[in-house]
């Protein structure tokens, strides 16, 4: 769930995925989505998780311009069928009142051939954003290259918070970075109280990370949705 602090309530989802292997048990994504990523799955992988949210959310009752965010590799926008894709993805999304946001890393180099399709999509009304932002070493650069909606603080910046003053100056920076560009920013990694009032304080108000919520399959996250809502009270 992604919450917003203000009210507690979740305005949206990133799509994780999770390998439940028959031998080897839950298997965690940091150690199979680079092998998918290498091996070429990770297109097909992605189309999968695309689909499966489609019907996870087809009688989900959610508030309007609820988002649901995927994580899309760079290869995946080099697909001839990218456009209708996400167009059907859009479509079938907006029924429900759920817009579509697909998060980029910079792990790997965005081409300008990759950034123009990107923003073609933006065009299309897909939504960006920039996934552990201030990890990569080109964040500034593309922010100038193309548009955005979106900033994720990448959670590094974010565990120590409490008591890194390092950390809590490049935090402010990549707030006000957004403030002034207009963008959304979000903290990734929240577990405590202290590192939510950090960000809180600092004017980034929109959460993912345990101090809300864990991630948790679609069935709870109905449940979820209904009862959960946890309310907080911090001072502006
Ligand atoms: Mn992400």
């Amino acid at each position: 769930p992604v919450i917003c602090a203000e009210d507690g309530k979740a305005k949206g989802v990133e799509a994780l995925v999770r390998w439940q292997h028959p031998q080897m048990g839950l298997v965690r994504p940091d150690l199979f989505i680079p092998i998918a990523e290498e091996s070429k799955l990770i297109v097909p992988l992605t189309n999968y998780i695309f689909e499966k949210a489609l019907k996870d959310f087809a009688n989900m009752k959610v508030e309007s311009g609820f988002r649901v965010a995927f994580n899309v590799a760079p290869e995946h926008f080099t697909q001839d069928d990218i456009e209708s894709k996400f167009i059907h993805l859009r479509d079938s999304l907006d029924r429900i009142g759920v817009k579509p946001l697909i998060e980029i890393t910079e792990r790997q180099l965005l081409t300008p051939d990759i950034c123009q399709r990107i923003e073609s999509l933006r065009q299309l009304g897909i939504l960006v954003a920039i996934d552990d932002f201030g990890t990569g070493y080109s964040s500034l650069a593309y922010l100038r290259n193309f548009e955005v909606n979106t900033l994720k603080i990448d959670r590094s910046f974010l565990i120590d918070i409490a008591t890194n003053t390092a950390d809590q100056a490049i935090v402010s920076s990549i707030i006000e970075l957004a403030r002034n560009l207009k963008l959304n920013v979000v903290a990734e990694g929240i577990e405590t109280v202290e590192q939510l009032e950090q960000v809180f304080s600092r004017g980034c108000y929109i959460i993912q990370g345990y101090y809300f919520a864990k991630p948790m399959c679609v069935d709870d996250f109905e449940r979820y949705l209904e009862t959960d809502n946890k309310i907080v009270s911090i001072d502006h």
